[in-house]
């Protein structure tokens, strides 16, 4: 594959190397055929080439940390590089190997089936960044699938992290997103009638792909050595504050690794306590798709939750079981932290100390979660039963009568002791004229032991708000919304994604130029596909 020439439009090119790559070992077997990988974690693959590459979205702010002018995103070189067509100096672009459960089964050896890695550039804070192409074409671990990816679910993983990531959710972010030129089949409705949708290619962007997947692998293959070496360079390149503390160079490897593992128990619940925040369901938690640093990775068949409902799931492929639910992902993040302790058991021969931090995630999740509350309703919460029961009730208010998560919160925002609640959030129920006497004295009630915290704990109003605003998001990425931008797009009306594009960046800011995006889900999104029932097909 033709390397682009060093000196482009006056910038010049950055070379991209990979640390991953450059320590761990490669396959020797060269190609695409599908293969099962033993003893290396990756193996090298060109992008396939594509017919007409053509950037759809590109962000900014990323492009900006990564050094790129609006003149070099905007180019033709641009969306060859971002298609994979061409390719940085020094790329040896490679896909990864790891397996994973999925939906609570051991699924054997998973890897990168579509997602082309290319190798890391410098932020302009110094850190390293991963570039990763998702819909490149087939690499080894494809498993018979086409390695590509429709504009519908580009869109969605495009918009979803980058509104993450404005939203102060930890997350993989997204360069850019390029339509392919060529045409992708899928069966949408997994019903046998597939069609043909557009094809692109989106840029992926994070410190580092590694998924908990990479270490069970090496686990259930018995590649102890393996997995040592994978530890020691996840260490040594996401978590080397971990080596610069003096006592942990002193007390040697096995408490060494307990304090990373501890790390990423607290990456993963942090994370998932956010998800909480702002109403977040990624419905595809197999352990494949869990990033070691705490990271929102590979955006699916994730929703927003509309109007409460901790049982709700995007996901129809999960429509029975509903085990990644929304009020489920921390009891899930648990469950799979117990498959990355049980992989990591072959090296860190210490299964009390593995059970002990276990048993600790569960208890700074609740802490955090607790926090977390307290800011979204501008109070302190303490623990102990009286808070507690506080919250259960407050859980149980919001099932009542259909009621918008996003809205209640930020309408909670104007909430003062003498209010009557019921009429603060009015516009947050979905039929406000249907809301029973008793719903609405129990909504009172509950308003009436916030306005006791409120009043006992003498806070100041105007700063409990502005900090409860900064808590309670104004714009999320409804469902619908995304969906309306995707339907626009595929017939070539981009307004309405570059409109988004905009109303993510401040997402807790209350602009009037986008109150369109900050209302309840319309009644026809309320059954339709892609807007409250996602397929895994993407
Ligand atoms: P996901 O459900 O997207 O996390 O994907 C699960 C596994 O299937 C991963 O190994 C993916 O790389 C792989 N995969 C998903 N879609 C495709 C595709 N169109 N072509 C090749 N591999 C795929
Ligand atoms: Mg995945």
């Amino acid at each position: 594959m033709p390397t682009l020439p060093v000196d482009f439009n006056a910038q010049k090119l950055p070379s991209v190397q990979s640390r991953f790559s450059l320590a761990m070992p490669q396959d020797p077997v060269q190609g695409i055929g599908m293969r099962q990988v033993s003893d290396a974690l990756y193996s090298l693959v060109s992008p396939t080439s594509v017919s007409q590459p053509q950037t759809l979205l590109w962000s900014s702010d990323v492009a900006f940390d990564l050094g790129f002018d609006e003149a070099f995103c905007t180019s033709e070189y641009f969306a060859q590089l971002m298609s994979g067509n061409q390719l940085f100096p020094g790329t040896a672009p490679f896909a990864t190997r790891y397996g994973g459960h999925q939906f609570g089964n051991w699924a054997g050896q998973l890897g990168d089936g579509r997602a082309i890695n290319l190798g890391e550039l410098p932020e302009r804070n110094g850190r390293l960044l991963n570039l990763q192409l998702k819909g490149a074409g087939p690499t080894p671990y494809s498993r018979g699938a086409d390695g590509r990816a429709v504009l519908r679910s580009s869109v969605r993983e495009y918009l979803c992290s980058e509104a993450m990531h404005f939203l102060g959710v930890p997350t993989t972010r997204a360069l850019s997103l390029v339509l392919t030129g060529d045409k992708v089949v899928r069966d949408m409705f997994y019903d046998g009638n597939p069609e043909k949708e557009l094809g692109a290619i989106v840029c992926r962007v994070a410190p580092s792909f590694t998924r908990f997947g990479h270490f069970q692998l090496c686990a259930y293959r018995g590649e102890t050595e393996l997995l040592k070496e994978l530890i020691d360079h996840t260490i040594a390149s996401d978590f080397p504050e971990l080596l610069q503390t003096a006592s942990e160079q002193a007390s040697g490897e096995f408490t060494l690794y307990l304090r990373w593992f501890e790390q990423v128990c607290r990456l993963t619940a942090d994370m998932l306590v956010h998800w909480q925040r702002v109403g977040f369901v990624h419905g595809v938690m197999n352990t494949d798709n869990m990033s070691i640093l705490g990271l929102t990775i590979d955006y699916g068949p994730y929703g927003w939750l509309d109007s409460y409902d901790p049982n709700w799931t995007p996901n129809t492929t999960d429509a029975q079981m509903r085990r990644y639910r929304f009020g489920q992902q921390a009891a899930i993040g648990q469950w799979n932290l117990y498959q990355l302790a049980n992989a990591l058991l072959t090296v860190i021969d210490d299964k009390d100390a593995l059970q002990s931090i276990l048993t600790d995630y569960a208890a700074y999740y609740d802490e955090q979660s607790l926090a977390m509350m307290g800011r979204k309703l501008g109070v302190q919460l303490n623990k102990g039963e009286a808070d507690s029961a506080f919250l259960d009730e407050l859980e149980t208010v919001l099932q009542l009568h259909e009621t918008d998560m996003t809205l209640f919160y930020r309408l909670l925002c104007n909430f003062q002791p003498e209010d009557s609640l019921s009429d603060i959030v009015a516009s947050a129920f979905y039929d406000p004229q249907t809301l029973s006497a008793d719903t609405k004295d129990r909504v009172d009630a509950w308003g009436k032991q916030l306005s006791q915290r409120i009043q006992v704990q003498q806070l100041d109003a105007k700063q409990r708000k502005a900090q409860m605003q900064k808590t309670n998001p104004y714009i999320v990425l409804r469902n619908y919304l995304a969906q309306e931008a995707i339907d626009l797009a595929n017939q070539g009306d981009y307004s309405m994604l570059h409109e988004l594009e905009e109303a993510i960046r401040d997402p807790y800011k209350q602009n009037p130029q986008f109150a369109k995006f900050a209302q309840k889900r319309p009644d026809w999104a309320r059954s339709r596909a892609g807007c409250s029932m996602l397929s895994c097909s993407s």
